[in-house]
Formats: C-alpha cells, sequence, structure tokens
C-alpha cells in the first residue's frame, strides 16, 4: 500500500501524466492447462517453447520501474528459471504476484522463501463446481487448495485472483468468498473476462451492463472478513457508481513478453514497441477506452481500470476520503442505472436481490454447462 501511494505521489509531484503502477511480465505463454476463456495459449507450438530469460526479465523490471510486478503467462511455474527471476524481483524490492493454477505449487514450493516481497497469487474462479470448469479439468480445485494451504503454512503470503464470466451465480460467488476467507488468504481479487477474440468460449463473456448488475449482486453487502486485494473504487467501479465512471488507463499495467512492450494493454495487441520510452511515447493513447474503440466496448478489467481507481484515490482528498468511506462502511452503487439485475440500495445496505431467471444450455470445453440468463 506505501509503496504504490508513494510511487503515485512522486509521480503527482513530478507531474507525470503517464507512468506504471504493475508491470505486467510474461516469461512465457506455455501452460498445464486449457482454459476455455484464455486468450494466452493460442500460440504455435515453436512460440509455446520459448522463455524470457531472467536477464531480460530484469531489464525489463528496470525500464519500466513499476513497484509491483505481476507474473502471468502461461504457466509461470513451468519455466525453467522461475526461482532466479522471482529473487531477482525480490532483490530489488518489488513486490511480486506470482499467479499460478496453484497445479505444481506443491512440487515447487522448494524452490521460493517467504518473504514479504512474494505473493502467490492463486487462479481459483469459484467453487469447486465452477473452478474445475471454467478450467476444463476436473481436480484442479482440489489440487489448488492443498497448495494453498501448504504455502500459508509456510509463511507464504497467499492471495487468489478470480475471473467471472456470464453465467457466474451471485451466491455461489459469495460462497466462495467465503470459503477463501475460511482458508485464510490474505485477499482476493476478482474481475470480469475480456472477450479475447481467441478464445475458444466466445459466448461466456460478459457485457458491461451485465457486469455491473453481476457484480453489485456479489458486493452489495460484503461479509465481515472478506478482504479484497483492490482498490475499493474499483470494486465500486464494476458496480456501477457513477462517481466511478473510470476512463481505462492502459499504460498503467504495461505488458512485457517473448515480442516485446505489448501495446497497448495486457489485452489488445496492437504491435510491440522494443523499448518501454517507445511504448509510452509511440503508442496513441487517445484510442482507447470504452468510448473510443470497438475492442475496448465491454471491457472493465483490472489490469485497465484499477489504476484509474488507485490514481482517484492518491489525486486527491476526495477520492482518498472515498476509500476510506468504502473500506469501513461498505461499497456504493447508483441506484437507478439501468444495468440488467441491477435493483437495490445504495451503500451496501443489503443483498442486492435476484431476479427471476432463465436456464439455458451452454456449450463449452467440449460438453454442455448450465447457464442463469437474469
Ligand atoms: S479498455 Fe481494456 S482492452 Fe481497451 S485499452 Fe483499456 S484495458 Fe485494453
Amino acid at each position: 500500500m506505501w509503496a504504490v501511494a508513494s510511487h503515485v505521489l512522486k509521480n503527482k509531484l513530478t507531474r507525470k501524466k503517464r507512468y506504471p503502477l504493475v508491470l505486467m511480465l510474461e516469461p512465457l505463454f506455455r501452460c498445464n492447462l486449457a482454459c476455455a476463456g484464455c486468450g494466452k495459449i493460442q500460440y504455435p507450438g515453436h512460440i509455446l517453447k520459448q522463455e524470457l530469460t531472467p536477464e531480460q526479465c530484469f531489464s525489463a523490471v528496470d525500464e519500466c520501474g513499476a513497484p509491483i510486478v505481476s507474473i502471468p503467462g502461461g504457466e509461470p511455474l513451468m519455466h525453467s528459471n522461475i526461482e532466479t527471476i522471482v529473487e531477482g524481483l525480490v532483490a530489488r524490492k518489488k513486490y511480486v504476484y506470482l499467479c499460478t493454477n496453484a497445479i505444481v505449487l506443491k512440487e515447487k514450493i522448494d524452490l521460493f522463501r517467504p518473504t514479504k516481497y512474494l505473493t502467490f497469487s492463486v487462479h481459483m474462479d469459484g467453487l469447486e463446481e465452477e473452478h474445475d470448469f471454467a478450467v476444463c479439468r476436473e481436480g484442479v480445485y482440489e489440487d489448488a487448495l492443498e497448495a494453498i494451504k501448504l504455502a500459508l503454512d509456510r509463511g507464504f503470503r497467499v492471495t487468489t485472483n478470480t475471473t467471472l464470466f456470464e453465467g457466474a451465480e451471485p451466491g455461489r460467488v459469495r460462497e466462495f468468498f467465503d470459503e477463501m476467507t475460511e482458508l485464510g488468504v490474505e485477499g482476493m481479487m476478482v474481475s470480469p473476462g475480456y472477450s479475447y477474440s481467441k478464445a475458444p468460449d466466445q459466448g461466456s463473456f460478459l457485457h458491461r451492463d451485465r457486469t455491473r448488475g453481476l457484480f453489485r449482486r456479489i458486493l452489495s453487502a460484503p461479509r465481515k472478513g472478506w478482504r479484497f486485494n483492490q482498490s475499493p473504487l474499483f470494486l465500486e467501479f464494476l458496480m456501477g457508481n457513477e462517481g466511478r465512471d473510470y476512463h481505462c488507463t492502459p499504460w498503467g499495467n504495461p505488458t512485457y513478453n517473448l515480442f516485446g512492450w505489448q501495446k497497448p494493454c495486457y489485452l489488445l495487441q496492437e504491435g510491440y514497441a522494443e523499448t518501454f520510452d517507445e511504448l509510452m511515447e509511440a503508442t496513441d493513447w487517445e484510442q482507447y477506452g470504452h468510448e473510443r474503440n470497438d475492442k475496448c466496448r465491454d471491457c472493465m478489467v483490472h489490469s485497465g481500470y484499477e489504476a484509474t481507481a488507485v490514481d482517484q484515490t492518491f489525486g486527491s482528498l476526495r477520492g482518498f476520503l472515498a476509500t476510506v468511506r468504502a473500506t469501513f462502511l461498505g461499497y456504493r452503487w447508483t441506484e437507478d442505472r439501468e444495468d440488467e439485475g441491477s435493483s437495490g440500495e445504495a451503500g451496501g445496505a443489503g443483498i442486492v436481490e435476484l431476479p427471476a431467471v432463465e436456464r439455458t444450455q451452454v456449450a463449452t470445453c467440449g460438453s454442455v454447462r448450465t447457464e442463469t440468463k437474469a
């Protein structure tokens, strides 16, 4: 928290208009799963075999200067030198979030040492049934649960990251948050999925109005003990608070991978820059954002909008007080927005009632599941 606050304030004081908060470092695209909603593993075999070297990772981190480094992928624990990369980043005092499906965490855990700079961010898309369905393989939830328990016992920091798609049931998501809280994870992250054009399951991506309705139903009365590893203002943005109608900040979470610095963000691939400075200077940032670009239309993901929320928190007294209020008194949303499934009182005064649902069958992962429609 302090590292982020001081980084934002330093950039504000020097009147820097665009600065990064979290570097998304993808050291490989290879994975031991093939999830239906993933847009990262569709590369040909010769690309999937390649890896960034630790030196390439360090020079990207040094160039960028963000205080937080998130390592997604692919599955980073499949990288042949992941422990060297993590060690080098920790030595630079970077806060590292190693994003993993945890399938091989138990066998690799001895490669790492607990430190405040390293967090295992375990991919969990819901309770057992929903998670195993989302990752297209049975037994992954149980494996991840065991790995989380082991990592916590060994003294590691552990958070979860959850992506929600069309058909997510608010009550089940709330139960999932309860289960993770009981397990003792330090915090939870949640985001709607981005509609990757290359993902095999195109029917499961949420549109903006449905995203707001869904998050309102999940978060309108957060249970005692739930801890989110996210800006409360970003959560209010997901719930449809009109004061949080944010513009995207794609440079807040720049992405570096095998091809270089990806333009403009973690989700779109509109070319690559050779250096971080080139990415910042040569990208036409004005053409991106949900109101300007069709590819951004339904995007509300954390890698695009959380940096906007953090900037609001530390950019004004009003933003800071709104963050304190949301943290201690609950999230607020705008009552009369006409989002799907959105009815309820502002201020987290009770769980928003679920509308009547119609259940249909959706084909994905080579099987069929039930989808709930408001
Ligand atoms: S709105 Fe989403 S897809 Fe578009 S630039 Fe921002 S983060 Fe990328």
